[in-house]
């Protein structure tokens, strides 16, 4: 049926594509790419022979209105390089000027780093927040990390290698808590080395890791504070004990 594909595609492992997904790709009567070369080669291996076109978040509005008016008679997939598009990637102001216009809009969800990353790290998975990138500059990436220092929740960013000495160091300001850092997921050298942020910052600044990159960070630890009903309990029945 017409309306907008939101597909996702591996994070690394070719595997990991859903016939769901291979499917709709087929099928679909447009492709719109972040880069055409990248999703090229994914519709080459599932042998797709859709149109692709380049979209992103800064095209023109005309441009986005244009794809919107389609949308009522064609099925239109929108994909990202990797993983599940609009999550730091493109398609957000696609998929809302879409639902404005009554448009329909599917998933077709799969891989995402940031949750994958979340479920190998150890790390509490009840409550968590995503920061996607941290912003590039010190004052700016400092004034990021205070605004969320008092959350009690998990904490998920996306980095790349030779910015993740810095960025764990900066992170570390928010005291001893636990870190993971997952590499490379579902790739040949995947890897995920746990330690508080303190450790993981002292190994990764001293030499940058290859490839790309989930940081995990654990909630605040618990610090041990009675309520005053609490207190008040246990004077009542030490108390009651000398009585
Ligand atoms: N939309 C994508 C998703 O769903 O994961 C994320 C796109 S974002 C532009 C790219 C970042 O995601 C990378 O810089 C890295 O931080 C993370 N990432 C993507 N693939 C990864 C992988 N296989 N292992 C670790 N991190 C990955």
């Amino acid at each position: 049926p017409p309306g907008l594909y939101i597909v996702a595609t591996p994070i690394g492992n070719l595997g990991d594509l859903s016939p769901r997904a291979a499917e709709t790709l087929r099928q679909a009567s447009l492709i719109l790419a972040e880069d055409t070369r990248v999703t090229g080669k994914l519709l080459k291996h599932i042998g797709a022979k859709s149109p692709m076109r380049r979209y992103d978040d800064h095209s023109r509005d005309s441009d986005r209105d244009r794809i919107v008016d389609r949308l009522a008679s064609e099925a239109i997939a929108i994909v990202s390089d990797a993983g599940t598009p609009l999550i730091s990637d493109p398609g957000y102001k696609l998929v809302r000027a879409a639902r404005q216009a009554g448009r329909d809009i599917w998933t077709i969800p799969g891989p995402c780093a940031a949750i994958a990353a979340l479920t190998l790290a150890g790390l509490p998975t009840d409550r968590f927040l995503f920061l996607g990138f941290l912003p590039a500059k010190a004052k700016a990436r400092t004034d990021a990390i205070r605004e969320v220092a008092e959350i009690r929740a998990s904490l998920i960013l996306y980095e790349s290698g030779p910015r993740l000495g810095e960025t764990l160091l900066a992170l570390s300001e928010l005291g001893s808590r636990e870190g993971a850092v997952a590499r490379e997921i579902t790739k040949l050298h995947e890897e995920c080395v746990t330690g508080t942020l303190a450790e993981l910052a002292e190994r990764y600044s001293k030499q940058a890791p290859k490839g790309e990159i989930v940081i995990v960070v654990g909630p605040p630890l618990e610090v041990e504070t009675a309520s005053d009903a609490t207190v008040d309990r246990l004077l009542e029945q030490a108390l009651e004990r000398l009585s």
